[in-house]
């Protein structure tokens, strides 16, 4: 039966046995954030539309295309989020951090919304993690960002990474970088895609981002792509340079890409990003640059930054696809009763569940639908409230990886309990049986 509902087209339900990689992969990003010393920050899931009107550039696709706009009762222009970077720098403005210090390290997760045509590891609702090192112009900034960024990859079992790097320049040296890339494809104008005829109206870098097959032929047939790194001045080329030396510093390893212009207009000198192949077309796992322009584009004090977003989505994927294992949770208890001590094991259950992971039937069945159950429920101790037991104040527990049983004693039951969870089973089938049947 094809259900009524479906979830929206691009949009998916991650359920409970997905979402163990997901856990501990937000976890050690979590954990890698805060030793680097990054606070983290949560901005609404909608801004006014023109928030990120104005950061992403009018001739962005994520303006132009993507946004999920819309009027609320109120009639107001709202947007859901794009992306991260417009909403933190507006809380940065509106609750007034550059006045407590000069640098804040920010960084939030969740998710964001681009209506693009969907495919694999492409979707409409997906996952990122933001960073943000906002205050500092240094070389060093970019260093510790890139770090930051490959760290929390690593720290996901991926090795080997090669981040690819360009600089953009700044918006003078663009404009005339523009010019450059205008003369060059002015012969064969007419044959490129409108797309890209278009870009190179409203901002010509842009076609170098262009995925079009027939115009990828184009650049290759008029050979020798003039280079941004050859248009930027010498201000941009000793940032571009200490940023290089500082990642050989760090031992990072990187690839200039004279073709990688980032898809948002404020970007300034240095662009980021890191592929994985084996994704296919949708290889960007993640991105990043500096954005010297943005704070006071918004209307605040010229305040320079860099930060970067990291695709969940992609990245679970190709964790998946390595087989790189979901962990696995801990093992647990399976609490069984007769009909005379259920009451008395919803208790229990309540008790232990403030240390240990404990299920226990709700529908009060027999003991056999019990015993199935608990098998089915990958518990590792099979914990028995039989009616004599429970009068004695004791249980019954048998370990469900090896078969041994034992009585334990109802004080202080869930530190045993709890010892018993954290030691390894014993071997399956061996050592002594306990003296007591359940
Ligand atoms: P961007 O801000 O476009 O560079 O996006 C940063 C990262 O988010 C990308 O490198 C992708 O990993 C991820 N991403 C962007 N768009 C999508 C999408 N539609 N679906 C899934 N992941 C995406």
């Amino acid at each position: 039966m094809t259900p009524r509902f479906q979830a929206p087209r691009g949009t998916r339900d991650l359920l409970p046995g997905d979402l163990g990689r997901w856990q501990w992969a937000e976890a050690q990003a979590r954990g890698v954030l805060e030793r680097y010393g990054y606070g983290e920050i949560r901005t609404p899931l909608f801004e006014d539309f023109e928030l990120f009107a104005r950061t992403s550039g009018e001739s962005s696709d994520v303006v132009q295309k993507e946004m999920y706009r819309f009027k609320d009762l109120g009639d107001r222009d709202l947007a859901l989020r794009p992306e991260f970077t417009a909403g933190v720098m507006r809380a940065y403005l509106e609750r007034g951090l550059g006045g407590r210090t000069r640098i804040h390290r920010l960084w939030s997760a969740g998710p964001v919304f681009r209506y693009g045509r969907p495919q694999k590891g492409r979707y409409r609702q997906f996952s990122q993690i933001n960073c943000e090192l906002v205050g500092s112009p240094a070389p060093g900034a970019d260093v510790e960002m890139i770090t930051l960024f490959v760290d929390l990859y690593e720290a996901w079992g991926f090795r080997d990474l090669t981040v690819v790097l360009n600089s953009v320049g700044q918006p003078a040296s663009r404009r005339a970088y523009g010019e450059r890339l205008r003369a060059w494809l002015a012969p064969a104008h007419e044959r490129l895609s409108a797309d890209s005829q278009q870009r190179l109206v409203v901002n010509p870098l842009r076609v170098l981002d262009t995925k079009d097959p027939g115009d990828l032929a184009l650049f290759h047939e008029l050979g020798d792509v003039p280079r941004m790194l050859d248009a930027i001045d010498e201000a941009d080329r000793a940032h571009w340079e200490a940023v290089l030396a500082g990642l050989d510093a760090v031992g990072i390893r990187y690839e200039v890409d004279h073709g990688l212009v980032r898809g948002l207009d404020y970007y300034t000198r240095t662009a980021f990003e890191v592929h994985d192949r084996s994704l296919g077309a949708q290889s960007a796992l993640g991105g990043g640059g500096r954005y010297d322009g943005l704070i006071a584009e918004l209307g605040g004090p010229p305040t320079p930054g860099v930060g970067f977003a990291i695709g969940l989505d992609r990245a679970m994927l190709v964790l998946e696809e390595r087989g790189t294992a979901a962990p696995v949770p801990p093992a647990g208890i399976y609490l069984a009763a007769m009909e005379a001590t259920h009451a008395a094991a919803l208790a229990l259950a309540r008790e232990l569940r403030r240390q240990l992971v404990v299920e226990l039937d709700v529908e009060a069945r027999g003991f056999g639908a019990q015993m199935k159950a608990a098998g089915k429920s990958g518990a590792r101790l099979l914990v028995i409230l039989g009616e004599e037991e429970w009068k004695r104040g004791e249980v019954v527990v048998k370990d469900l990886a090896s078969g041994t049983q034992e009585t334990l004693a109802r004080p202080g039951l869930a530190e045993v309990l709890g010892a018993r969870l954290a030691q390894a089973p014993p071997p399956t089938g061996g050592g002594a049986k306990g003296t007591e049947k359940p």
